[in-house]
């Protein structure tokens, strides 16, 4: 058996993994990285960025239709058709060039790669399947052991993957648009390719099992989500659960609020009721860490329950968010290397890129009361901003919640179209313990959706200028 040597050991190439491994290299740490797919991860191959390319495409194609019955803009069009396989092959080139990114960042820094899939041995040795056919794995030894392996989409009981039912992977390289498309669950994935798929043209019905869209938000900011959803011509059926597929229609038996059962007509079924972490099949059951629920408890410096072996991402449970993964890369390369980190942001901001788009970042208002502190909030509307209006895009507000003895702000929440972009703002103002005054007094410039951020701080203050 060929056996290799490292220091830091890596298993998965998501933005957890390969994040960690460029920090490792930049501090000298000899660094080795298996991945089985592709560099970049369910991030770049199969999520993030494949998701919110086709959600630009079918925007800009939703446009050009919206252009055909009206023309406020004074913008006429004669007709639009769209190419499906033209749309993928364009959102596959973003992929190629971002993963091919990461690869070039690998050689660049010196990290070995290994394509391969992984598995346990023990917690400091790895056996390494290359695909080839050999007869014996490669062996590798290291000193720590990072474990970002991700996770993997949940499916229904009953319902499994295959044949028109599928996941958000295929339903991000589609072939075709399927005249009618139930979505089951309006958590993140199904309202964001669920919008997608209906502005290409699908006939969409979501089914939550919850009484309301994205449940994990207050409902103030989905109500305009849910609005736009009703416009689009979207159906929702909330506190309804999936069934499975009727035997003889091949239809999605559901099982509405009041026990009633009835059948939806459906060509494909999108499954998107949540995602796991990736524990099982690769033999790190064998490593017996501490869990906690499905994911590997870590500590705040992503210690997992063995002397050097360390966990990030989505392995590690909520939020499965990517740039927390890589927050987390990069701070354990840096506790390994000796420096002192500890994992303890004062956010992590969450986007869900539904039309018009969600953000927040701390606490809302309804959190921050149960974690017992007394707070002022204000919101300011998109309808009151130039910018809003020059987009036609004035649903929405920007919500500010601070404390009501320093004006500490502890939480940002918007909802409007291209409000992901405030993220950036949302979090550094937390991340340095602004207060309403540092937001209030800052100039903004005009004219931007961020004026909504500074007249928000100066409605909580009690002096709004455009409102
Ligand atoms: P992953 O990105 O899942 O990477 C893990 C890697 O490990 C994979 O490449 C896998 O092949 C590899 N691996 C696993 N086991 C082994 C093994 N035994 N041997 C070798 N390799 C192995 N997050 C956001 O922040 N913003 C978004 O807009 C967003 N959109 C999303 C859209 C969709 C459709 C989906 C599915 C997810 C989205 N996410 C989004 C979530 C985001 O993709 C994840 O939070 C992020 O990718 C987690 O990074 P990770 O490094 O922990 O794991
Ligand atoms: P989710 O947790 O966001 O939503 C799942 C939804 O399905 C929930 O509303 C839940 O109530 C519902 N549900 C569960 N079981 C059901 C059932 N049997 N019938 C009907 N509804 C049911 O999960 P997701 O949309 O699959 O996304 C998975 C994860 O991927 C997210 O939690 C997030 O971490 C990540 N993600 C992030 C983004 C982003 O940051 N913009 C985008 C996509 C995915």
């Amino acid at each position: 058996m060929v056996t290799q040597k490292t220091t830091l050991l890596i298993i998965g190439g998501g933005p957890g993994g390969y994040v960690a491994a460029i920090r490792a290299a930049q501090l000298g740490i000899a660094t080795t990285l298996v991945e089985g797919a592709q560099l970049g991860g369910t991030c770049l191959n199969i999520g993030c960025i494949p998701s919110k390319a086709l959600i630009h495409a079918a925007d800009a194609y939703h446009h050009a239709h919206h252009c055909m019955g009206d023309h406020t803009l004074g913008i006429h069009v004669d007709g639009a058709r769209i190419d499906v396989a033209q749309t993928v092959r364009w959102k596959d080139g973003i992929v190629a060039r971002l993963t091919g990114g990461v690869g070039a960042l690998m050689k660049k820094h010196g990290v070995q790669v290994i394509k391969g899939w992984a598995h346990m041995v023990d917690g400091k040795t790895v056996d390494v399947d290359l695909g080839r056919g050999d007869a014996e794995p490669t062996r590798i030894q290291c000193e720590h052991l990072l474990l970002a392996s991700g996770s993997v989409e949940l499916g229904l009981p009953g319902m499994p993957f295959g044949g028109k039912v599928i996941s958000s992977k295929q339903a991000l390289s589609p072939d075709h648009i399927p005249k009618k498309l139930v979505v089951v669950g309006a958590g993140y994935i199904g309202l964001e390719l669920g919008t997608v798929y209906r502005k290409l043209g699908s006939e969409v019905t979501l089914v939550e099992a919850q009484e309301r869209i994205l449940p994990l938000y207050d409902e103030e900011l989905t109500k305009p989500v849910a609005a736009s959803l009703r416009k689009l011509g979207v159906q929702v059926l909330l506190g309804c659960k999936v069934q499975g597929l009727d035997e003889a229609t091949q239809g999605v038996r559901i099982l509405d609020s009041g026990a009633k059962e009835s059948v939806l007509e459906a060509d494909q079924v999108l499954v998107a009721i949540g995602r796991v972490p990736h524990t099982h099949g690769w033999g790190l059951e064998k490593l017996m860490l501490e869990m906690q629920g499905r994911a590997i408890k870590v500590d705040d410096q992503c210690h997992t329950s063995m002397r050097n072996v360390w966990a990030i991402g989505d392995l590690t449970g909520e939020p499965m968010l990517a740039h927390r993964a890589m927050a987390q890369g990069e701070l354990v390369a840096e506790v390994i290397a000796g420096q002192r980190r500890r994992f303890a942001p004062a956010a992590i901001a969450a986007v869900c890129y539904t039309d018009p788009e969600v953000v927040t970042a701390g606490l809302g208002p309804q959190e921050a009361a149960k974690a017992g502190l007394d707070c002022i909030h204000a919101q300011f509307p998109f309808a009151a901003n130039g910018r809003a209006m020059t987009l036609e895009s004035t649903d929405g507000f920007v919500r500010v919640v601070a404390r009501r003895d320093n004006h500490l702000i502890v939480g940002w929440q918007a909802v409007g179209a291209g409000v992901s972009e405030l993220a950036a703002a949302f979090g550094q103002s937390l991340e340095m313990g602004a207060c309403l005054e540092d937001v209030a007094g800052t100039i903004h410039a005009h004219p931007t959706l961020g004026e909504a951020v500074q007249e928000a701080a100066l409605r909580a203050l009690g002096h709004a200028l455009h409102i």
